[in-house]
């Protein structure tokens, strides 16, 4: 069994941001040399994301309207008695889950036909990164 680990690094420049990594995630199988096994995305942060969903403008825009919703970021907050104003972001990234692991099958990610794989930024313009973990053969 072979194992292949990489990071991915992000600098948003807007605050919030939601970004399709699946090329990048691909091209990390590829480097990998694995045709069979699974694959592990975790935003090694905790005010990030990684989601699976549509590549469509308009969901990302109800995404982003839904979340400053659920927790705004002007909200009344104990998280941020600590000097911070990310609140708000610790949440949203909950909303959004945390990881993914997927199949990968003759060396390719195994997605429904509408799935993509998105980096979701809710505490961004600064240098963060996401753990890509494969294991197979
Ligand atoms: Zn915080």
């Amino acid at each position: 069994m072979k194992s292949y680990k990489k990071e991915l690094w992000f600098n948003t420049t807007k605050k919030i941001e939601f970004i399709n990594i699946t090329g990048k995630v691909q091209e990390t199988i590829n480097e990998s040399g694995v045709k069979e096994g699974l694959i592990l995305v975790n935003p090694m942060h905790i005010t990030a994301a990684v989601y699976v969903n549509d590549a469509e403008s308009g969901l990302i825009e109800d995404y982003e309207k839904w979340l400053e919703e659920l927790a705004p970021y002007h909200g009344d907050y104990k998280h941020n008695l600590t000097g911070e104003d990310n609140a708000h972001a610790h949440l949203k990234r909950q909303l959004m889950a945390h990881q993914v692991v997927h199949a990968i099958t003759n060396g390719k990610l195994d997605l429904g036909p509408w799935e993509q794989i998105y980096y979701a930024e809710f505490d961004g313009q600064r240098k963060k990164r996401v753990l890509v973990k494969i294991i197979g053969e």
